[in-house]
């Protein structure tokens, strides 16, 4: 925590001098000697690890991207991203105070207490998965260092929703081995938080939860937004009172302002008036994750992010080049401290609008870089194919925002698909909706025609009102890890 908040003291010039100096003690003490990826990264390029002054330097360096982690003959393709230390590398590559230390070690505590310790800084003893939307599913490995890593951010992360340890929270992330379960479950372990974690909707039901939710009247609350959403929607109508609550996290899926009112207006509903709600961004190859801070009115503080654990880069996605931090682009992320798998400069595949802020946080004062949350998959871009704009790329993100940003509905889901289901034919894009009662379906359906255009240049084929039950059900909101939001139906080629 201390390390923290002492480089929110910092300038920006003094947090970029930090950095260098770590990545350089890294790269030379870790990556190239442990990695057996990027040790042949770093032969097969002809660059000399010794010669990396800062990230500028790294920038010779190829970009890692998820392909890189699957090879079609290889399954275990990841273990080559775990570091591997022998006593000849740490031999050669340590620094003589390091080894100083190690000797001295094993001469008063013996040689048994050495290999323990460097086991629990390296052994991989936890492991979470790529969610495998895009691509199958990667493991990712913590050693015990990874999982104090986790710790710390957990820790950062309390601290920044200013959580008291008198507090509850109760956790309905899925239980799965995916990363947001798991830093809410370490975080609160070890801000010593009381913590229910149920598992999400999956594992207990809805009415599970919400019985949970009225027993242990817990002020926090984290999930996956569709589902806290159904949630709150599910208390609402059954007229709970939800005054207890006064924080609400959401990870694993982006946040809009938008998204914010709508289940700010329901949470006031149930009582619930002076909530504040934070969205957070993480992924399984950085295995951490970084958040908003409270603001007014919900806007978005940006996530807060780490400089003394990482490096983000903004490049073109197309060519690769680096940009300035304050530019769009895609994020790339390089990791100052990890033990189990590493990686440096890894392609998210995120494209954030707005880049790093290096200015202090407007809200809470900290300087600790900030990262906009207006973050778009860049896999969600691709492969659409849409008749009407031919060849031009829609980003489904466009569709949430509309969709989030009209209180008349409830929740929706898009179906794409070919023109009498033939694959060469047209694509067609077809919009279910549950509206709240009392709407005027035809003037409604032109509204969101219109708005749909403007945002996406693209008008859905048609829209349907199917009935709020059915829709949970059709995007499997209380049985699925992720929901179905958008269905692509067309017939592969
Ligand atoms: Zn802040």
């Amino acid at each position: 925590m201390k390390a923290w908040q002492n480089i929110s003291s910092l300038s920006f010039q003094q947090i970029r001098k930090l950095q260098d100096r770590r990545l350089t003690h890294f790269i030379n003490t870790q990556v190239y000697p442990f990695s057996p990826y990027y040790r042949k990264l770093f032969d097969d390029h002809q660059i000399d690890p010794r010669r990396i002054r800062g990230i500028a330097d790294l920038r010779q360096l190829p970009l890692t991207s998820k392909l890189d982690f699957v090879a079609a003959d290889n399954p275990q393709k990841f273990k080559d991203f775990i570091l591997h230390p022998d006593k000849e590398k740490i031999r050669q590559y340590w620094p003589k105070d390091k080894l100083l230390g190690l000797a001295l070690r094993s001469l008063f505590l013996g040689k048994d207490n050495v290999q323990e310790a460097l086991g629990k800084e390296y052994r991989p003893i936890f492991m979470t998965f790529t969610t495998g939307t895009t691509n199958s599913p990667v493991p990712f490995t913590y050693s015990r260092y990874d999982i104090e890593n986790l710790n710390i951010s957990g820790r950062r992360m309390v601290s920044l929703f200013d959580i008291k340890p008198d507090e509850r929270i109760m956790n309905i992330f899925p239980f799965a081995p995916h990363l947001a379960f798991w830093q809410t479950f370490f975080g609160a372990l070890e801000a010593d938080i009381f913590a229910l974690s149920t598992g999400g909707g999956k594992v207990m039901g809805t009415e599970g939860n919400l019985t949970a939710l009225m027993r242990t009247k817990p002020s926090v609350i984290l999930g996956i937004p569709s589902y806290i959403y159904h949630l709150v929607r599910f208390a609402q109508e059954r007229k709970q009172d939800l005054s207890f609550l006064k924080k609400i996290v959401l990870g694993a899926a982006k946040v809009t302002v938008g998204y914010k009112q709508k289940l700010h207006a329901m949470l006031s509903d149930c009582g619930a008036k002076d909530v504040f709600i934070f969205g957070t961004y993480g992924f399984t190859e950085a295995r951490t994750a970084w958040a908003e801070c409270p603001t007014e009115g919900h806007l978005s503080s940006g996530y807060h992010l780490y400089p003394d654990k990482e490096i983000f880069e903004i490049i073109d996605p197309k060519t690769g080049e680096a940009r300035n931090d304050n530019e769009d682009g895609e994020l790339v992320y390089t990791s100052l401290d990890s033990r189990a798998s590493a990686v440096i400069r890894y392609r998210t595949g995120d494209f954030v609008k707005g880049g790093i802020s290096h200015d202090p946080c407007p809200y809470c004062g900290r300087k600790t870089l900030r990262l906009s949350s207006d973050i778009s998959r860049l896999s969600d871009i691709k492969g659409l194919n849409l008749s009407k704009i031919k060849g031009m790329l829609v980003n489904l993100d466009h569709f949430a925002q509309v969709f989030n940003s009209l209180s008349e509905i409830d929740e929706w889901q898009i179906e794409l698909r070919k023109h009498n289901n033939d694959p060469y034919d047209n694509d067609e894009i077809i919009v279910l909706v549950s509206p709240k009662k009392g709407i005027n379906e035809i003037a409604f359906s032109q509204m969101l025609k219109d708005k749909l255009m403007g945002m996406t240049e693209v008008a859905p084929n048609e829209i349907k009102f199917i009935p709020l039950g059915e829709m949970v059900k059709r995007l499997e909101l209380e049985t699925a890890n992720k929901e179905k939001r958008i269905l692509d139906l067309r017939p592969k080629i």
